[in-house]
């Protein structure tokens, strides 16, 4: 145990199933209980998807990013699914996070912390526990962690062997992502390596052109200055994340390990409290009280600031550094009017934070056709909206969340391409909230670095 370990505070009655005697919110309802605890007590034998060094490095960079010196990405899918647990969409995905990162580092001239929503994005919260269709009422879809989106009473029974499932596919994708990062796909000499089918008929294919062969020149420059050898620069870092909503299967994954002091929730790096959980005595804040990741925390324009405060005072007691990554989401029309008071009462606590813009979840909409979309021209404000007011409060908006897919799909109206609402019947593929397309995020990247330098 280092010494800076040793002043952090040990979480007061906290045990990884103390969460269980709290109100959990969004919870599956399992039939079988029986079956759910065969299921959870193999899980909690199988081994983990991340390790304790890596989340402790994670930490550490956060806080670097807190004092300023890193603009963190967070992006990936809403939900992922069982089904597109498939090497082209992995690395697809990988390769619009990269390409996003290069835009970023490029133009803002600091590292890039880069975490994808991928590796156990699959449980998700939804706005009520059951559907009704023509009649019929059926449990509601809650990611394929629990069960299936087809409106059938089978598909839509929770499935204790989907957290088995579920489990898997996070260490394949995983598998995956570490395989392609260490083999040098993700090689700064070879930017190129990163490009999807269409970029050349991109209208900003161009752009990105300029960006990753000044990135390419600037890396082969530094090797000469510094005398690394060619290709020490080769590795990047990747962090995975996801909603740890599902709490039997976070406390399956909830471990102590040797020679570290606490608590890790070793199902992935970040996990992030949502917004419909993150009740102060709730089961949800109770569960990440006690573990040592890095946590985020959504805030939407129901939180108050007494709220805001109450959950850092219990996140975070010891003011610890790189713990608390605060995710605000109001939506374009809000964002004015509630993030000044927070990040006043923030500031109040004397915890270090670092804020984040989600300009997906406060901007979602349903068009007359009855697709759920969001506008490019809304996200871009709320995002452009944040740069301003942390800076005219003398804070500082350190990265962004955003739901996006390395896949041309057609969900969010609006961008460079200026998709409408007729077009989203082209290629809408999410089950629950729409992601940026490729091109899409990419140009969020861009005008991210225009609004910072601005
Ligand atoms: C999400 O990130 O998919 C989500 C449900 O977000 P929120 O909790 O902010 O609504
Ligand atoms: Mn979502």
């Amino acid at each position: 145990m280092t010494e800076q370990l040793k002043t952090i505070t040990p979480a007061k009655g906290w045990r990884p199933d103390s969460w269980q005697q709290k109100p959990a919110g969004q919870q599956a309802r399992y039939e079988d209980e029986g079956e759910l605890k065969t299921v959870l007590a193999r899980l909690a034998s199988m081994p983990p998807l991340v390790t304790s060094w890596e989340i402790l490095n994670l930490k550490q960079q956060i806080a670097e990013a807190q004092a300023g010196k890193r603009f963190f990405l967070q992006g990936g899918d809403c939900a992922e699914v069982f089904d597109e647990c498939e090497s082209s969409i992995v690395a697809n995905r990988l390769k619009v996070l990269l390409q996003m990162s290069l835009i970023l580092l490029h133009g803002l001239e600091m590292p890039v912390l880069r975490v994808g929503r991928f590796a156990g994005q699959y449980a998700k919260p939804r706005s009520s526990d059951t559907e009704t269709i023509d009649g019929v009422t059926l449990p509601s879809y809650r990611g394929d962690l629990v069960n299936s989106p087809e409106f059938t009473e089978a598909a839509r029974r929770p499935d204790p062997a989907r957290l088995i499932q579920g489990h898997a596919r996070s260490a394949m994708t995983m598998n995956f992502v570490r395989g392609l990062v260490d083999g040098g796909f993700a090689d700064l000499h070879h930017p190129e390596y990163w490009d999807l089918g269409w970029v050349e008929h991109s209208p900003l294919a161009a752009e990105f052109h300029r960006i990753s062969e000044s990135i390419g020149q600037s890396v082969r420059f530094m090797e000469t200055i510094t005398g690394q050898q060619p290709g020490s620069l080769k590795r990047v870092d990747f962090y995975t994340s996801h909603e740890a909503l599902h709490l039997p299967y976070e406390q399956a994954l909830t471990r102590q390990v040797p020679r570290q002091y606490g608590w890790f929730n070793l199902s992935t790096h970040f996990p992030w409290i949502g917004m419909r959980t993150a009740e102060l005595d709730g089961a949800h804040v109770e569960m990440f009280r006690g573990i040592r990741n890095p946590i985020g925390i959504k805030v939407g324009p129901g939180m108050s600031a007494d709220w805001l405060k109450g959950l850092i005072r219990t996140l975070n007691p010891d003011h610890e550094a790189g713990r608390l990554v605060l995710i605000h989401r109001m939506g374009a029309g809000k964002v004015s009017d509630h993030l000044p008071g927070l990040i006043n009462a923030v500031k109040a606590t004397g915890s270090p934070v670092l804020w984040i813009c989600d300009p997906m979840h406060g901007n979602t909409e349903k068009t007359s056709n009855g697709y759920k979309t969001r506008r490019f021209e809304n996200i871009r404000a709320e995002v452009e909206q944040a740069f301003e007011i942390h800076a005219a409060e003398g804070s500082r908006l350190g990265g962004v969340h955003l739901e996006l897919t390395g896949e041309n799909v057609t969900e969010c109206v609006g961008g460079a391409r200026e998709l409408n609402e007729s077009d989203l019947a082209t290629c809408y593929k999410t089950t629950v909230d729409p992601r940026l397309n490729y091109e899409q995020a990419l140009e969020m990247a861009m005008l991210v670095v225009r609004k910072h330098r601005s």
